[in-house]
């Protein structure tokens, strides 16, 4: 049986790895535009630092990805004790975020009436089951103030979103799920609590679990998954425009060839494949196209350590939107893995962009770095001159879940249902991390595996 992967991202990868787990005799391509295979986990080397150019890492509360690693041989990382130690920039000054709920009482991250009506949460009563954006939500249940402060830099941190926006339940469907099945969230998370005494089993809402990455960054995982499929994935080709013909696919490629086959799936950003399925299926093409991709980018600074007074004792810091600043949030990544700087240096990763400053990100390199020494002196008094200097961009770079994504999904998989052997996975649709690419791709696995 032959099979086509367009695209060779982490959804892409860990498909291929999948499909020949369960039958090695398939005839399987992977076909790639970019030179290099990987799409967002881009982990670069230069001058002892280790750079992460897009994805720093998963979290290791969801088997998949480790599951994975462990087959091809990978040892994980897990992150220290500083990961679990994060910061705020709040009215002016970095905050950190409290660990307990005993000391998110204490602290004056909210003011007394902010933390009081979170507490309030309890009392407020379940709403519809209809989408919502992530900021009414919020606001809804836990109050302005906490949705300004504190959900709004985790939208940021996570998805580089716009939460007046974002779908709470296509973007967070476990917290959306805690107020439909328990009445809230306060009542939701108190009896998972008890669940997890009684039954021993982690059922936790919260995103939760250790920040896990490999000893030479996300990279190891790319090169191992690219080492395993070896002549199978082709770089640097790209797939240009899709064709039926009776039971098979033509893919016409950037080289000028043609492939043939039964059964294609694509893991491209969903602007990519509206672009190729144009003359395929015009309705599905739009509706491809209406999936939002902000520009990010991803400003490495290393420094040599006695340059900085600050201790860099934690993982980092986000920043709420109404502080005004103009960078999304910066990671003290030496601080949380070994070997991110080398002796004595320290590494910094800064994000800019995202859904609210997607120009930000697409500016050239030397302003993106002018600008993010000029907020890290405001923000925590870094004067130095950088000593290593790397800029990331991801032009079109993180899928948006604007609210009702669900239903634009429902409209998509109808369309789908035309198009036997057509399968569409990746990172636009069903969960933007890496642990739900390849759990998504394992369960995709499963399927084409059943339907051949
Ligand atoms: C800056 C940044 C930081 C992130 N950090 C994290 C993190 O720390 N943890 C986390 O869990 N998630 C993170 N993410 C989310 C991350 O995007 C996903 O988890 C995951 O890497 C996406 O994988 P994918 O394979 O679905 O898509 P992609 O990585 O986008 O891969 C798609 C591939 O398709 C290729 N392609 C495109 N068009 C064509 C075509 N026409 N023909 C052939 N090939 C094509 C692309 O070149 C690319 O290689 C981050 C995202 C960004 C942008």
């Amino acid at each position: 049986m032959k099979i086509v992967i367009i695209g060779a991202g982490i959804s892409g990868l860990s498909l291929a790895y999948f499909l020949l787990e369960k039958d090695p005799s398939i005839d399987l391509t992977v076909i790639e535009s970019e030179k290099k295979a990987g799409g967002k986990i881009w982990t670069d080397k230069a001058d002892g630092f280790i750079c992460e150019g897009g994805v720093n890492g998963f979290l290791d509360n969801r088997p998949k990805t480790l599951e994975l690693s462990g087959k091809l041989g990978l040892s994980p990382l897990r992150s220290n004790d500083n990961a679990r130690k994060r910061f705020i920039f709040s009215d002016g000054k970095l905050k950190m975020l409290p660990e307990s709920p005993l000391s998110f009482f204490k602290s004056d991250l909210l003011s007394l009436y902010g933390r009081l009506r979170i507490v309030w949460e309890l009392f407020v009563p379940k709403g519809s089951n209809k989408d919502e954006t992530l900021a009414d939500f919020a606001r809804r249940r836990l109050g302005k103030e906490a949705y300004e402060k504190l959900i709004d830099p985790m939208a940021s941190g996570i998805f580089a979103g716009d939460p007046e926006k974002m779908s709470l339940k296509s973007c967070f469907p476990k917290v959306y799920n805690l107020e439909q099945n328990y009445g809230g969230l306060i009542k939701g998370m108190m009896k998972l609590q008890k669940e997890v005494k009684k039954t021993g089993k982690k059922v936790g809402a919260g995103p939760g679990g250790v920040l896990t990455s490999f000893y030479n960054g996300m990279g190891t995982l790319i090169n191992s998954l690219t080492d395993f499929l070896g002549s199978r994935l082709h770089t640097g080709l790209q797939a240009v425009s899709i064709d039926k013909n009776n039971d098979i696919y033509t893919i016409q490629l950037s080289d000028g060839s043609k492939i043939d086959s039964e059964i294609i799936i694509s893991t491209i950003p969903a602007f990519a494949l509206s672009e190729v399925t144009k003359e395929l299926d015009k309705s599905l093409s739009n509706l491809l196209n209406t999936i939002y991709y902000p520009s990010i980018s991803v400003v490495c600074l290393g420094f040599k350590k006695e340059k900085i007074k600050h201790p860099l004792d934690g993982f980092g810091f986000l920043i709420p939107y109404r502080e005004g600043r103009k960078i999304l949030g910066t990671l003290w990544d030496s601080s949380v893995f070994p070997n991110r700087a080398p002796e004595g240096y320290v590494l910094l990763r800064t994000m800019l962009g995202g859904a609210r400053m997607s120009e930000l990100a697409e500016q050239d390199e030397e302003k993106q770095i002018n600008l993010v020494m000029d907020e890290l002196n405001k923000i925590m008094n870094i004067k130095a001159d950088p000593d290593l200097r790397k800029v990331f961009i991801h032009k079109k770079g993180i899928p948006q879940y604007f609210i009702n994504h669900d239903s634009k999904l429902e409209k998509i998989d109808r369309i789908l249902k035309n198009f036997k052997g057509f399968y569409i996975t990746g990172n636009a649709f069903k969960g933007i991390g890496v642990n739900d690419c390849i759990e998504n791709s394992s369960k995709l696995a499963e399927r084409i595996i059943k339907d051949i």
